[in-house]
């Protein structure tokens, strides 16, 4: 299991003279030479502008096969030009909301530096109010009559090569975190004009290779990694062996149970990345303290969606319509979402209408999934929702001195924070993973209220940006969270962040050591949750 109990080295506090450089990277000879976290800042300052900073970046381009395998057009079609101005006219007319945000900017700047890329950077093509304008002056060509009459006058652009090289370098510099939105007078949203542009050029065939690839494995196989059944069968009974072992109790992490309670749908990274299994390991304990019959799918092996990354609501549906299959053929009679930011998004927000978990579709599956499914829960729940459910119905009992090594904070992860709910009132997303924590760990502080909650920063990889090739982005994007972490490490001696997303998590890992920090100090809330938790042997 990963190691957070080592004392992390960290570089002395920023002081009100110049910024002090970042602590040297421990990561790969070859990254070291590449990729350097920037300096710290006195906090908060507004970064100097540096143009073209980040024109280099760019993720791959799918290859054709990619693309194909999951119905966009191999490589750049012909006429794309005008294709991608009419499928602009589609989504218009789909999609009120984007004409609104296209029409509503005022460029007030309330938005440029509230974005971590832009911080990190300086780069003024991530400034929010910047990458809208991307697609803001097509729409005004093609979509405003003073466009078309005085394009100059009024910043208006043709869609040409050198435009769309563009959207693919700086709507692929946005994780959609939507931290933006928060400070715009106006609500307007830069991440749903992200994933807008992202369709656009994935209709013409310019598509995210990293995106497609894993698409096409979760149709394939069924999961991001293109883990087959036997390889999630072999590591479930691997669990099972370590934790009797370690525990004396026989907890069960069963595949494919027919007849189940609860079907849990997780981030395929549970079943075996560090740190992430350490949470599957503690969703196990909790279900087997409360006596609660579970099970895990080979055909729903995937709680993440990344279609919401590429806006595609067709390759939403399909993904997500695996899960409502796996439901049916099981029969459970609950349906539990794991520790995944982006899934409980989809989750949260999308499953009714696409697939009638929770009500809103209407097909004959759907109707039958709604009338299977128990009416006393809330459907979809996640698992930080059970669990708290269970610790406020006294059903779980802790040894919270077991988390004394540990100084705990809590990250919000954005999808979580600022795409969806918990529990029954606004603001428990916030509250209920703190709750938790609080109930199995002695020592918690929480990180500078500028970045946590509704105004949390992005940890850098998310929307489809996990990818080697933008590590350089990554740890450039990570500065404001790994600024406020540092505070409370510097102030608090804190040595565990904890958070609920396995983007999150996997990012943290690879960037967390480019500024000074050890990477086994990020780790799951029911990781914590199974170091506490007390396990009746006999069960
Ligand atoms: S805060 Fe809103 S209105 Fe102001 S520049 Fe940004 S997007 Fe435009
Ligand atoms: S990454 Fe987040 S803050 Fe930056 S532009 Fe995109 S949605 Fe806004």
């Amino acid at each position: 299991m990963a190691d957070e109990t080592t004392p992390v080295a960290v570089a002395p506090a920023p002081t009100s003279s110049a910024p002090k450089p970042a602590a040297a990277p421990a990561a790969k000879p070859a990254e070291k030479a590449k990729v350097v976290a920037p300096a710290y800042r006195d906090y908060p300052t507004i970064p100097a502008l540096k143009f073209d900073a980040m024109v280099e970046s760019n993720p791959y381009v799918a290859a054709a096969a990619h693309n194909e395998s999951v119905g966009f057009p191999g490589t750049l079609v012909d006429g794309w030009e005008q294709k991608a101005v009419a499928k602009m006219g589609e989504l218009l007319g789909k999609y009120r909301s984007l004409r609104v945000y296209m029409d509503a900017c005022v460029h007030c700047g309330a938005c440029t530096d509230k974005c971590h890329y832009f911080i990190g950077t300086g780069d003024p093509k991530n400034m929010p109010v910047a990458r809208q304008d991307l697609m803001r002056s097509v729409y005004r060509r093609y979509y405003t009559l003073p466009g078309k009459l005085f394009p100059r006058l009024v910043g208006a652009r043709d869609m040409t090569k050198d435009v769309l090289d563009d959207w693919f370098r700086y709507y692929n510099q946005c994780s959609e975190c939507r931290r933006c939105s928060v400070f715009c007078p106006y609500g307007i949203d830069t991440a749903e004009v992200t994933m807008a542009a992202k369709e656009i050029m994935h209709s013409v065939g310019l598509g995210h290779k990293y995106v497609n690839e894993i698409i096409g494995k979760v149709h394939k196989i069924g999961n991001n990694l293109g883990l087959p059944g036997p390889a999630l069968e072999n590591t479930l009974e691997g669990l099972e062996e370590d934790v009797l072992e370690d525990t004396g109790a026989a907890v069960k992490y069963p595949l494919d149970m027919q007849g189940a309670e609860v079907l849990l749908v997780t981030p395929s990274a549970d079943f075996f990345a560090e740190p992430h299994v350490d949470s599957l390991i503690g969703y196990g304990k909790v279900f087997h303290a409360a006596g609660i019959s579970w099970t895990l799918s080979s055909k729903a092996s995937e709680a993440g969606n990344f279609g919401m990354f590429i806006g595609n609501y067709e390759q939403m549906q399909k993904i997500a319509m695996r899960v409502r299959e796996a439901a049916l053929e099981l029969g459970v009679k609950r349906i539990v979402v794991g520790e995944c930011g982006h899934a409980w998004r989809v989750a949260y927000a999308f499953w009714n209408t696409l697939t009638g978990v929770g009500a809103g579709a209407n097909d004959p599956f759907a109707i039958q999934l709604q009338k299977q499914l128990d009416p006393n829960y809330k459907q979809p729940s996640h698992i930080c929702e059970v669990t708290w459910d269970l610790i406020q119905q006294g059903r779980l009992k802790f040894n919270k001195e077991a988390n004394d090594h540990r100084i705990v904070t809590f990250h919000d992860s954005c999808n979580v924070a600022r795409g969806s709910r918990m529990g029954d009132y606004a603001g428990g997303q916030f509250d209920i993973p703190r709750n938790i924590i609080r109930a199995v760990a002695n020592k918690y502080v929480d990180m500078s209220e500028a970045t946590t909650r509704e105004k949390t920063f992005c940890c850098g990889g998310g929307g489809g940006l996990l990818t080697d090739e933008l590590l350089d982005l990554r740890v450039k994007g990570a500065l404001p969270r790994m600024e406020a972490l540092k505070e409370i490490v510097d102030r608090n001696g804190v040595n565990f962040m904890a958070t609920i997303c396995a983007i999150c998590k996997a990012q943290f890992t690879k960037v967390l050591p480019y500024y000074g920090f050890k990477m086994g100090m990020v780790g799951g809330v029911h990781q914590l949750v199974s170091t506490a938790i007390v396990l009746n042997s006999e069960q």
